[in-house]
């Protein structure tokens, strides 16, 4: 068997991820899944893979599943959702990474949750032709388990977003926009439980470090700016060629059709490519109070990522 190679974003919610899973997705190298590790949720009712069809009637996860489970009713759903649940926590990281702390039946879960997402990321390389497979379930303690199946080599893209921009982001009201029929809203987060939420998950993230076969580090803002040269530190971070970059040289990213699922899919009217846009919004629109209680809050962080000096 041969290696599986996966870019893993990982990241606060609102941060850009989204819009950097588009722009990568679109490199002839990369194979786009969107937030696979929300699947097992979600699968009790069909929703829209990325390429308009539903996800139980796309051709390529119908495949994945055929070859990795004997097909969708070959898996039961609700159980690896509980195993996941069970298994997938980042205060478990350090049981994930050592084996001598796990106990018996944690040991069992993990250990069956390796197996699943082996047969599935193998199907997913194998079906996507080898490409890179773009993966942006952003869970640190997810990748930190995904590092555990055999032959997988990952690439951690740490994204990161102004902790201001973050928390003005949560205070919008943001439709789920993949759920096929019911108008589903995304629950909205205080200024403060935002900020103490992005310290420690951006923390956490650093834990990957070790584990990862390549890490970039990279600011929503430098890619808003310049998707170009980011796209390219990325590629050269995995030894690719930096050329195919050509989609990247207007204002508008051209966009084909993938089959991410469960992220943000495109909406209708950029169907005919994305606008990359800095989006400096909270500097007006967030008001006085919230800015000092995040900046407070997030304040080692903000001067580590150099946000207090631009
Ligand atoms: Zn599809």
């Amino acid at each position: 068997m041969g290696r599986i190679q996966v870019l893993a974003i990982t990241g606060v919610g609102r941060s850009g991820s989204t819009l950097l899973e588009k722009i990568l997705g679109q490199h002839e190298d990369f194979f786009p899944i969107g937030e696979f590790a929300m699947l097992w949720g979600e699968m009790n009712h069909d929703f829209l893979c990325n390429c308009g069809a539903s996800f139980f009637n796309c051709d390529f996860w119908t495949q994945v599943f055929e070859q990795a489970t004997g097909g969708f009713d070959g898996i039961n759903a609700d159980e690896i959702l509980k195993i996941r649940q069970a298994v997938d926590r980042n205060y478990y990281i350090p049981l994930i990474r050592n084996p001598v702390l796990r106990t018996k039946g944690y040991q069992a879960k993990l250990s069956r949750f390796v197996d699943i997402l082996s047969k599935i990321y193998s199907a997913i390389d194998e079906r996507a032709g080898n490409k890179i497979i773009l993966d942006s379930s952003k869970s640190p303690a997810y990748f930190h388990i995904l590092s555990l199946v055999p032959n997988v080599e990952l690439t951690i893209i740490h994204l990161v977003r102004d902790s201001r921009a973050v928390a003005y982001s949560w205070q919008k009201r943001k439709r789920m926009t993949y759920s096929v029929d019911t108008e589903q809203y995304i629950e909205r987060q205080g200024a403060a439980e935002a900020a103490v939420k992005w310290a420690a998950k951006n923390a956490v993230t650093d834990t990957l470090k070790p584990i990862a076969e390549n890490y970039v580090f990279i600011r929503y803002e430098d890619f808003a700016t310049d998707p170009e040269k980011v796209t390219r530190q990325i590629l050269k971070a995995i030894g690719k060629e930096t050329s195919g970059l050509e989609y990247l040289m207007g204002e508008q990213a051209g966009l084909t059709e993938t089959h991410g699922i469960l992220g943000n899919p495109t909406p209708r009217s950029q169907k005919q490519g994305i606008q990359i846009r800095k989006d400096t919004e909270w500097h007006q629109k967030l008001s006085q109070l919230d800015k000092s209680v995040v900046t407070l809050l997030t304040l080692p962080l903000l001067a580590k990522y150099g946000y207090l000096s631009d």
